[in-house]
């Protein structure tokens, strides 16, 4: 299984200047975390002529495409995988991306997805934790080359 690197940009909201909004492309499909592209809203009920939904934009997704085009390489950043569980978790949107395109799905199916869900969200918790640790350490580390510091 290999999948492309994530390339990320932060386009920020037009009512709230205050709030960016977390666009994600990944070679071939665009996401983003608004309401908009969450729900569907811009391309709800919206086919292809082979009667798949059409795929999820939203202006932001649209103002990432713009920067990709003018900038290239130098368009956003992109994103290291931290383990193969983070590919995994990529190629699980993506997949869930495609499901959500061509409709229905059986309940066992929708509780299944949970449980990944829920196993993708220990293996972030483990990251998270380290990602704490290491934020400890580095603070006792810079205290203690404050105090080696002191009169040299
Ligand atoms: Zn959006």
């Amino acid at each position: 299984m290999s999948v492309n690197a994530i390339r990320q940009f932060e386009i920020p909201s037009e009512s709230d200047p205050s709030k960016e909004y977390r666009v994600m492309y990944d070679g071939e499909r665009w996401y983003c975390d608004c309401m908009s592209w969450r729900f569907n809203y811009e391309h709800k009920g919206q086919k292809d002529d082979q009667g798949r939904a059409v795929p999820r934009t939203c202006k932001h997704t649209r103002l990432a495409e713009v920067q990709l085009r003018a900038k290239g390489e130098r368009a956003g950043k992109v994103i290291q995988p931290i383990g193969p569980w983070f590919e995994e978790l990529q190629e699980y949107t993506k997949t869930l991306v495609e499901i959500s395109r061509n409709g229905k799905v059986t309940a066992e199916k929708v509780f299944a997805f949970r449980r990944d869900i829920e196993r993708f969200q220990e293996k972030k918790s483990e990251v998270a934790d380290a990602l704490l640790t290491a934020d400890t350490l580095l603070d006792l580390s810079l205290a203690l080359v404050k105090q080696l510091s002191v009169g040299v």
